[in-house]
């Protein structure tokens, strides 16, 4: 057999099926996999038997929120939306620059962790404007080898009750971002047409995706997902919408989650949690065989929002399985998809199975299989993005 060039050989890990394996990978595609022991070329990283998973992806994050760095600073309650909304800003105003340290402080925690693309929201307001949009799309740039960015336009101070806001929207979108946010219709804006109109308009004028922050609750954030569900077949964006919270779903009748969940799986509209402690939250198993799309993120990690986090998808997965109740090998395995392969699917990331031709993002734990990996959370020994080793042990490597 003719000797083949790798970029990289991981060499005596475990696949989930329990097959002991090498890979050969070359140009960030897994090329060759073949019985353990079978390779024997350099550069090589040898697995002792761990389990190989998919690299981890994040549908939901706050990169320009975080703290992360700096001291501890204690966090300032709310009791709605708009008093958090009012307490984060002026904790902003306070802050050091630049914004983007601390960002890319997070960045390098969650590829020590595993996590190898992510969806940040990006604030968009009349303050900030596009300065946080644009400091991370330099971030992203320098980061490209090691992660790959999704980036959010987020007016996290409403749409249609801030003057200037759909201007300022558009104009993210225009600079870069690769899908626009929204929040609250109803409770935000006072306004579930107005801002959904604005939306969609800007949604179908850029080409781009939405992914719309919904904490309004019960029978009206039911409602309101419907009427997100009905715009997006309307507008033909059917797989390109995600609705993140959706705290609704997990507080209303069941005649009435039926219907919702009836309307988001025909029009092929996401959800997104991060399975909240203090918030109704959706089923994710009951949302998934009424065939609705459920994917994870971490939401606000150690922020003016949440003083919690660390970015661990796997913790995530475990995390969400608890409140949920997913105990069996075949639910653990939902968990993790909820953080792989839906995510990817989400995040139209492609395929992110471990297989001859697919990508060479990949982790390693120990961990017999993917169950007892969710159950489990054990540490990541390697990262791999596109082949190339990014962290090791806790450690990024440099970049
Ligand atoms: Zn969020």
């Amino acid at each position: 057999m003719e000797a083949e060039i790798f970029d990289l050989v991981v060499a005596g890990g475990r696949l989930a099926n329990g097959a002991a394996v090498d890979l050969g990978i070359a140009s960030g595609t897994i090329t060759t996999i073949v019985p353990a022991g079978t390779l024997s070329e350099e550069p090589r990283v040898e697995l002792d038997g761990a389990l190989i998973l998919p690299g981890l992806i994040d549908g939901h994050i706050h990169l320009d929120k975080t703290l992360l760095g700096l001291p501890w600073i204690p966090h300032v309650p709310g009791a709605s939306v708009r008093e958090r909304l009012q307490a984060e800003k002026a904790l902003r105003r306070s802050l050091p620059k630049p914004m983007v340290a601390r960002a890319r402080r997070l960045v390098e925690l969650v590829v020590t962790r595993g996590t190898l693309a992510l969806r940040s929201h990006v604030d968009i307001d009349q303050e900030i404007k596009l300065a946080h949009l644009e400091a991370l799309l330099r971030l992203r740039e320098e980061m490209k080898e090691v992660i790959d960015i999704q980036l959010v336009a987020f007016p996290q101070s409403g749409v249609t009750s801030v003057a200037g806001a759909a201007y300022l929207l558009d104009a993210a979108l225009a600079a870069g971002a690769d899908l626009l946010g929204g929040l609250d219709p109803a409770g935000i804006d006072g306004d579930i047409e107005g801002q959904l109109d604005i939306l969609f308009r800007l949604a179908a004028k850029h080409g781009v995706g939405l992914d719309i922050h919904l904490h309004d609750p019960g029978e009206l954030g039911a409602y309101e997902l419907r009427r997100i569900a009905e715009r997006t077949r309307a507008s033909g964006l059917g797989g390109k919408v995600a609705v993140s919270h959706a705290f609704a779903l997990g507080a209303i009748s069941d005649a009435a989650f039926g219907a919702t969940a009836d309307a988001l799986a025909s029009a092929d509209v996401a959800i997104m949690t991060n399975g909240p402690g203090a918030e109704p939250r959706p089923p994710v198993t009951r949302l998934a065989a009424a065939g609705v799309t459920v994917f994870a993120g971490s939401d606000n990690i150690r922020d003016a929002w949440s003083p919690y986090g660390n970015g661990d998808m796997l913790e995530r997965a475990r995390h969400i399985g608890y409140l949920n109740g997913l105990k069996t090998d075949a639910e653990l395995e939902f968990a993790l998809d909820l953080v792989t392969g839906n995510a990817a699917r989400v995040l139209a990331f492609g395929d992110c199975r471990l297989v001859e031709g697919g990508r060479a993002d990949l982790i390693a734990v120990a961990a017999a299989n993917a169950a007892e990996a969710v159950a489990a959370s054990p540490p990541r020994q390697v990262v791999i993005k596109a082949g190339r080793i990014v962290a090791r042990n806790g450690q990024i490597v440099t970049y």
